[in-house]
């Protein structure tokens, strides 16, 4: 009779979704997929993947390019440290590891951006250790499988769950099984409305039993988003408009952006004075994991070299497409017609 695990296996050699990353055991591709897939979905990081290796086709293309470019590439896939940490990554393997992947899980723990989860897909996917992974997917999975209600999110119940997923992986291939219980996750058993009736395990799955599979997972309730308030001042003259770098300490981090001012709360568009200079106002929303964001993007007509303060740079309309930039300064193009044509 088979195991829990060799029908979940078999499942995914029959269910499993032609991605890219299936066809290399590189450590490298599959390091950068680990990387972009990190919270975002498959259908979203999958172009991502397929640019990066590309574009950067050897870590050695991705160590020698520029954080610059390196941040561009990534723009619109959001948490930027982790494509500061790719970058990172990419140097240290090339200067200390001469272009190889450590192969041992300790090993690669060292490295920038690398964690826990990272280690272990890298370290079974492309180099065959027997080590367990365990991402969101597979938390839910054994949950239900289980029936585990303990809460997720400290150290031991951690360790219970890793000590479940290294008696499920046993001596499977572990690439392959560690990839089927994300897929497994991922399409089958799903968060909402999972497919229970054609599932291959369910005769032996504690919560379709006890009837208690929408119970499952059991997780901390999520913090309420925290609203700011941003006004960006878009200065700008016949070709060029002034920006700076963000720091590495908040959202954003590395990207360009407008001169900025936050505010504890919404700016009264009435308390706004720029004397006769033109002037459109755009107002924006955008919500992040955590946040809320209130954008008001002031578009202004004027001699800009005076405005010039601290690490701000000027920069060319024409080039304006060329710097990493967050989302909402890249959907200002669609909100104002005039900002569009002074960049295009
Ligand atoms: S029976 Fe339902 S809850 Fe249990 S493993 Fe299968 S899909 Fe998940």
């Amino acid at each position: 009779m088979k195991s829990i695990s060799e029908h979940i296996l078999s499942w995914y050699h029959t269910h499993k979704r032609d991605l890219p990353w299936r066809y290399t055991k590189n450590p490298y591709l599959i390091w950068l997929s680990e990387i972009i897939l990190q919270q975002t979905k498959v259908s979203q990081g999958t172009p991502y993947f397929i640019q990066f290796s590309t574009k950067y086709p050897s870590i050695y293309d991705l160590a020698f390019s520029s954080e610059d470019d390196v941040m561009k590439t990534w723009q619109g896939l959001g948490y930027y440290s982790r494509a500061r940490n790719l970058h990172k990554t990419a140097k240290i393997i090339t200067e200390q590891y001469s272009g190889h992947f450590p192969d041992s899980y300790k090993e690669l723990l060292k490295l920038p951006g690398i964690g826990e989860y990272t280690a272990a897909a890298i370290s079974s996917i492309a180099f065959d250790q027997s080590i367990p992974v365990l991402d969101g997917n597979i938390y839910r999975v054994i949950s239900r499988l289980f029936g585990v209600t303990l809460e997720i999110g400290t150290t031991s119940v951690k360790k219970y769950f890793i000590g479940h997923a290294a008696n499920l992986l046993g001596d499977l291939p572990p690439g392959d099984f560690n990839q089927a219980m994300m897929e497994f996750g991922a399409l089958q058993c799903t968060p909402k409305n999972p497919s229970c009736d054609i599932c291959p395990v369910k005769n032996k799955c504690s919560a379709f039993a006890n009837d208690n599979v929408h119970l499952l997972p059991v997780t901390k309730k999520r913090n309420p988003l925290k609203d700011r308030y941003f006004t960006y001042y878009v200065f700008h003259d016949a070709t060029h408009t002034i920006v700076h770098r963000r720091a590495n300490d908040d959202i954003w981090g590395g990207l360009y952006e407008f001169p900025k001012k936050e505010h504890s709360k919404l700016l009264n568009y009435n308390n706004l004075k720029h004397g006769d200079d033109e002037m459109e106002v755009v107002d924006l929303r955008h919500i992040l994991t955590h946040q809320r964001l209130f954008i008001r993007f002031i578009i202004i007509r004027q001699q800009i070299l005076q405005k010039l303060e601290g690490s701000q740079q000027l920069i060319q309309l024409k080039k304006f497409d060329t710097l990493a930039i967050p989302k909402p300064i890249v959907l200002l193009s669609q909100k104002s017609l005039i900002w569009k044509s002074l960049i295009s």
